[in-house]
């Protein structure tokens, strides 16, 4: 199922894109829940976490190694929180595998 995170690959909608490489972009969240907000997405379409294979190996080590390069990048030395919202339960929204890095203030836990 094509998502919104498709045509921000595909440029047909803009985004803030912090990185990008073959196989995987990071963005700024639209709606940011932290001072720094952003997301890291596979370009292959996957649809969540629950959908991930062995053949996914590679994408999904880029998408962390990404968002730890990205997250110093953006001056968070001191810490931040990756979160992948999965299927109902876990409050995801877009259709589209996307880890958010937050960070810039103390997050709580346990998340609500
Ligand atoms: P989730 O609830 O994990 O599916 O989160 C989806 C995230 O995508 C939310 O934090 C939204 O603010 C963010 N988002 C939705 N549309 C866009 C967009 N066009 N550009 C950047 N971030 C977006």
């Amino acid at each position: 199922m094509s998502s919104i995170f498709s045509k921000i690959i595909s440029k047909q909608i803009p985004a803030d894109i912090l990185y990008e490489d073959d196989l995987c972009m990071a963005f700024r969240d639209i709606n940011p829940q932290a001072p720094t907000h952003f997301l890291v997405i596979p370009k292959k379409e996957i649809q969540s976490m629950a959908d991930l294979t062995a053949d996914d190996q590679a994408i999904v080590g880029q998408c962390l190694i990404v968002a730890a390069q990205v997250a110093l990048e953006e001056g968070l030395a001191n810490g931040y929180r990756l979160i992948a919202n999965t299927l109902e339960d876990g409050g995801q929204e877009v259709p589209h595998l996307h880890f958010h890095i937050l960070g810039g203030r103390k997050l709580n836990w346990p998340p609500g």
